[in-house]
């Protein structure tokens, strides 16, 4: 009949946004949500302390060391991983019901468990987020100053490693401004939506 609907997509699609610490990755996933109502934020479970702005349910679900290992016994994550020194992982019944639902989800992740991510969903929008400069990221993890010397150490020895391997995503956005950046995720899950292999 007339009423009949052309290429309606059934199931929401999984964006995986990675990057090193402080390059932006958060605010650039608020961006995007804010901007689409049919994408949602995946919220993680993490054994890491809440930071003085963070709230539990909001940012993550802040759990017990002993908890999130039941959770893994049972099943209960689509991927975790140790990110440094705290356990971090997504939910699956959350995420899966929400792509059940038509929505786009954004895993905001790191390269481990994009990596595991990607085996089960080749379908996925892979996308990393880079600040300009190493010397940038630093000059962030110190003005942010909400880790210790040593945890702010980790995290730019981890950034360097994490950049090299960039290069297993499928885009690179380089953060120098937060609008351009979110406006060049926001052109490239459009375009991706719009792909043939996908209707
Ligand atoms: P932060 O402690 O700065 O919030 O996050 C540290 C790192 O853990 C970031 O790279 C962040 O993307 C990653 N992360 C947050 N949630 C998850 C998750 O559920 N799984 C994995 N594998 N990494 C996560």
């Amino acid at each position: 009949g007339t009423g009949e609907l052309f290429f309606e997509r059934e199931k929401g699609i999984l964006i995986v946004i990675s990057g090193p610490s402080c390059a932006g990755k958060g605010s650039v996933c608020k961006i995007i949500s804010q901007n689409n109502p049919d994408i949602r934020l995946s919220i993680s479970e993490t054994t890491r302390q809440p930071r003085n702005s963070e709230k539990h349910g909001r940012d993550y679900f802040y759990i017990s060391q002993e908890c999130f290992k039941t959770r893994i016994q049972e099943g209960q994550y689509l991927e975790y991983a140790t990110v440094y020194e705290n356990f971090y992982g997504t939910p699956k019944d959350y995420v899966e019901d929400l792509l059940n639902s038509g929505f786009d989800v954004i895993l905001e992740i790191d390269i481990q468990g994009a990596a595991k991510v990607r085996s089960n969903y080749k379908e996925g929008i892979y996308i990393f987020i880079v600040p300009p400069s190493m010397q940038e990221l630093k000059r962030r993890i110190e003005e942010r100053g909400t880790e210790s010397k040593e945890q702010m150490e980790m995290r730019l020895n981890c950034a360097y490693y994490e950049m090299k391997n960039a290069d297993d995503y499928s885009y690179i956005v380089i953060n120098d401004e937060l609008e351009d950046a979110a406006h060049r995720v926001q052109c490239i899950i459009t375009a991706e939506k719009c792909r043939t292999e996908r209707l």
